[in-house]
């Protein structure tokens, strides 16, 4: 009776150390897959659209303003000037 009692013991502590080490490991590839996922950002970097000119640029390449992206400060300049001269259809009516 008391053997049985061991052995229920035993798998029970061999089935936590089982979830336990899954869990780790799960953690583990998690990390790795950030870890690569951050490497990659850094290689190709997260793609952004000019919004004057519509090219495509990686993000630590493009100026950011107010949310927009932007090629280059040129780029940004004419927009904002654009902006001001016709101001566009969300900010008409106030
Ligand atoms: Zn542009």
């Amino acid at each position: 009776m008391n053997l049985l009692i061991i052995r229920l013991l035993i798998f029970a502590v061999l089935f936590y150390a089982g979830l336990k080490l899954f869990g780790m490991y799960r953690q583990w590839q998690r990390d790795r897959l950030t870890q690569e996922r951050e490497d990659q950002q850094q290689d190709g970097g997260h793609m952004v659209r000019c919004r004057w000119c519509e090219v495509h640029l990686p993000e630590n390449e493009a100026l950011r303003n107010d949310g927009q992206w932007f090629c280059s400060s040129a780029h940004r300049d004419r927009f904002l000037q654009e902006q001001k001269q016709h101001p566009r259809d969300n900010d008409t009516d106030q």
